[in-house]
């Protein structure tokens, strides 16, 4: 049997839960008591109690050894309170319909979206945010999908020195570099494509990028950013055959028509090195 903080971590994960009537705690079937208990959470102290069993305790914050996705996704649920990541996966519910109706507009299909182990918040900071995973590390991208405040963009509080986010794991003779993860998405659906979130790039994405591509890049930032083009492509031409392109006027790399993504210089497009781990 595992630990409690462990079972109570995975209740979190895989029950939908509600609000208490004072709105302060989450209540989920207690995973301890065969669901006979309620387990109440309070997320703002991570304190935990099934009033069954009359006992509770509170999840250690940062104290989980890394290693399984599962601890590493309750460490950033926790610590970061990006509460209640609920999993987009092959089950689809009535609840998550705005999710798979923006990520299906997006071109994600359900391989994708177990790719990036998307996820969706439905409280908390990320309230109405799809989450996608990097597909090495920690660092993950929250997007905007329900109207609401806050930023289009909210992504883990951690650095992002070193992220890229390519859509393959097994090195490629060539790949579209592209500043977002759903224009990676989106370019993926022709051949391999790799984000580097933002339109810099620092010295680690640039290992990164090395590890991956082994001779050439076709660049392909949004239209506005040239100063941004000449410094990222310079940094990786030291090492690779860079060719430059942009996206047709008006458009960016998420919403170029298949054919307009097929019309990039490539020396040859592979779509099926996407996806494979
Ligand atoms: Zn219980």
């Amino acid at each position: 049997m595992d630990h409690p903080s462990i079972q109570v971590l995975t209740s979190l994960f895989s029950q939908s839960g509600r609000l208490s009537a004072n709105g302060r705690e989450e209540v989920y079937d207690c995973p301890m008591c065969g669901g006979l208990g309620k387990l109440h959470f309070n997320r703002a102290g991570g304190k935990w109690y099934c009033f069954k069993e009359g006992r509770g305790g509170v999840l250690p914050q940062m104290g989980y050894s890394p290693g399984s996705p599962e601890i590493t996704r309750g460490r950033q649920e926790v610590a970061y309170y990006a509460p209640d990541f609920r999993r987009l996966d092959d089950q689809y519910h009535p609840t998550q319909r705005p999710f798979y109706q923006y990520l299906f507009s997006r071109h994600c299909t359900l391989e994708v979206i177990r790719w990036f182990r998307m996820s969706y918040a439905r409280a908390g900071l990320y309230k109405g945010y799809v989450i996608l995973q990097v597909p090495v590390g920690d660092y993950f991208v929250g997007r905007k999908v329900l109207d609401g405040p806050g930023p289009k963009y909210l992504n883990a509080p951690l650095s992002k020195r070193g992220v890229i986010c390519p859509t393959f794991t097994r090195p490629v003779d060539e790949a579209v570099i592209v500043e977002g993860v759903f224009d990676a998405i989106s370019v993926g659906r022709v051949g391999p494509a790799i984000a580097i979130l933002g339109k810099t790039l620092d010295h680690d994405q640039r290992v990164a990028i090395q590890g991956l591509v082994k001779s050439r890049i076709i660049l392909l930032l949004d239209r506005d950013a040239w100063k941004e083009v000449m410094l990222v492509g310079g940094a990786l031409a030291l090492f690779l055959n860079v060719v430059h392109s942009a996206p047709p006027q008006g458009k960016d790399p998420g919403t170029m028509e298949l054919e307009e993504l097929k019309a990039l210089p490539w020396s040859h497009c592979d779509e099926h090195v996407n996806w494979q781990s």
